[in-house]
């Protein structure tokens, strides 16, 4: 059912019952003062214009749709945040709002989406998350552009096919080591969780059927008390055309449970991170050094403890977004246009001990399993803000249309409307934004400016306004004295208190919705733990409208990377 407003615009169905969660959510929530700031103004509209629906249909909630591959956390989350599960039997076909389940959905249902209807899996995404595809498309991509940013793969073969070129590297290293063992690792290409995986370094003990990927072994991971670990990092992208990448600032490490030993290469719980394997292990409960019981650390604990040893998280943390930017980056001008749906992937980055993060692999449908204290306070809230960040896009198009619709042409910026000033890029927003800023007008990183971190700001923040500090040598490993506390890194704070996408917004100023004279809208910097990093200046705002200019993507971060380089070498210079 339509609505047409006393104004004239037109709201579909849909769009109305999403429009209702917000209005629900800020008669929950204290407006703020009026005037205060100019979201507030376009949050008014929002209950001035659901005031306006016909009586009855205010309190219809918002519909999800399962299977049986859904995730029960996925499910739990969205029935407390009031949403109804969607019943066959009840209910038309078509009614619901979200389907979520884990394995792709068709391309004929990507095409018969509804408005009011959104998916979680985007179209053409798995030459990501399968790793020999992965694998080509990064070499692709380094060949196309001749640029060293896509050396984040460890040098990678893809078998059967390459087989010969891996033997030919293979003896053309041993011989360059002379007497050193070279290491390396075969993975199944379509299987997860640590499933058929070798490491070797003698070519004798390489066994391998069906398609996989042999790759060098990265053996100096960065070890926390002599265990090795890798970081399991979200990232949702809510459209591909235009794209628009948001990562999450909280996340899984995954830890080995035995100590890391190049002199054992058959065991799986030194060198492999699954936590499906490590749980199964003798030394699990164990409290092990320096990483206690279990295997996994919220990612803020791990940037915790690293700041604690004088590293630069902030650093290590763009160069982590900017991996995730430049493998999104891969396939996104191959993927078909699907509108109403996003992808939440699972990245998997190793940390080598010169802070320097490889790539693991994509993951499709990351695990949402809640297996210790860790997952769940981790992934409830990871669906929690993805609830929101969705919520926020489809509002953002709706919004988008009413100004379309209520003012005849689609060259009006709605924040303009609304505040009456103001950019219409998100780039001074970012500027406002303090310590949640993940790229200043110019993309380079956060000034050093904040002392301290608000309370009910996301406890990891590594991308706080850190001073840039040495990067420390190698960190295999860490100095056995307890280092001092340094007074400007704020103790963490968990759990992150959850903060509704409204009261966020209404608390930044300047983040606005509107319309470009192109017509694009301008992503929102930030949604819950989630924060906007592709675009991430104008210039690539710009390259990714109307046709997606790779090319001078890659140029932007090739001058940012070049920019932050010359800034840690002028810090060293500094220090000494
Ligand atoms: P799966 O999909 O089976 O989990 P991954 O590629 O994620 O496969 O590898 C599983 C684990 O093996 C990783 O979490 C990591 O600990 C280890 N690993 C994988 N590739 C490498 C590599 N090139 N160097 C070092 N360790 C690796």
């Amino acid at each position: 059912m339509d609505a047409t407003l006393t104004d004239g615009r037109v709201f579909s169905a849909g769009a109305w019952k999403l429009l209702f969660e917000s209005k629900r959510r800020a008669l929950g929530d204290p407006l703020p003062h009026p005037g205060s700031n100019r979201v507030y103004a376009v949050e008014k509209k929002t209950l001035l214009m659901a005031e306006d629906e016909p009586p009855g249909a205010s309190l219809k909630p918002l519909v999800f749709r399962v299977d049986e591959t859904t995730p029960e956390v996925v499910q739990s989350v969205l029935l407390e945040r009031g949403w109804s599960k969607f019943d066959q039997q009840e209910r038309n076909m078509e009614d619901w709002n979200l389907y979520w389940r884990t394995s792709s959905f068709r391309m004929a249902e990507h095409v018969n989406v509804k408005p009011w209807q959104c998916l979680n899996h985007h179209p053409g995404t798995t030459r990501l998350t399968r790793k020999d595809l992965l694998a080509k498309c990064l070499r692709h991509m380094e060949r196309l552009y001749g640029t060293p940013l896509y050396q984040f793969l460890p040098p990678t073969f893809v078998m059967p096919s390459d087989y010969s070129k891996f033997v030919a590297e293979y003896f053309k290293e041993k011989q360059a080591l002379d007497a050193k063992l070279s290491y390396w690792i075969c993975k199944p290409a379509e299987l997860s969780r640590g499933r058929g995986i070798i490491i070797f370094s003698d070519i004798k003990n390489l066994i391998f059927a069906n398609t996989c990927i042999i790759q060098k072994y990265i053996c100096n991971p960065l070890l926390v008390g002599r265990y090795k670990c890798d970081l399991r990092v979200y990232v949702c992208v809510t459209g591909f055309k235009p794209l628009t990448i948001y990562i999450y600032q909280e996340g899984l490490v995954r830890f080995a449970t035995e100590k890391f030993d190049l002199g054992n290469l058959q065991n799986s719980y030194a060198h492999l991170t699954n936590s499906s394997i490590n749980r199964s292990g003798a030394s699990y409960e164990k409290i092990k050094e320096v990483v206690g019981s279990g295997c996994k650390w919220t990612l803020s604990r791990f940037f915790s403890y690293l700041r604690s040893w004088d590293v630069d998280d902030l650093l290590l943390w763009q160069k982590i977004s900017r991996v995730v930017i430049l493998t999104v980056l891969a396939i996104a001008p191959s993927v078909p246009f699907a509108a109403n749906c996003f992808e939440l992937f699972g990245f998997d980055i190793l940390i080598d001990d010169n802070l320097k993060p490889w790539l693991m692999e994509v993951n499709y449908s990351p695990g949402l399993s809640l297996d210790c204290s860790v997952d769940v306070s981790v992934k409830r809230r990871l669906i929690h803000d993805t609830i929101e960040l969705i919520h926020l896009h489809s509002l953002r198009d709706e919004r988008k249309e009413s100004c379309r619709a209520a003012n005849g042409s689609p060259d009006v910026s709605l924040a303009r409307k609304d505040s009456g000033q103001g950019s219409d890029l998100p780039y001074e927003s970012f500027s406002q934004l303090g310590s949640r800023r993940a790229f200043s007008k110019d993309g380079t990183p956060g000034k050093r400016a904040v002392t301290e971190c608000p309370e009910n700001q996301h406890p990891c923040q590594p991308r706080e306004e850190l001073s840039r500090q040495e990067v420390r040598p190698p960190m295999r490993e860490p100095p056995k004295a307890k280092p001092k506390a340094r007074a400007r890194h704020q103790a963490l704070k968990t759990p992150i208190p959850r903060v509704s996408l409204i009261q966020s917004h209404g608390r930044e100023k300047g983040l606005t919705l509107c319309v470009q004279p192109d017509s694009s809208w301008v992503p929102g910097p930030q949604a819950g733990n989630f924060v906007l990093i592709f675009p991430f200046n104008e210039a690539t705002f710009g390259a990714s409208r109307n046709g997606l200019n790779v090319r001078r993507i890659i140029q932007e971060l090739e001058k940012l990377t070049h920019k932050q380089c010359s800034q840690v070498a002028e810090e060293k210079i500094k220090r000494k």
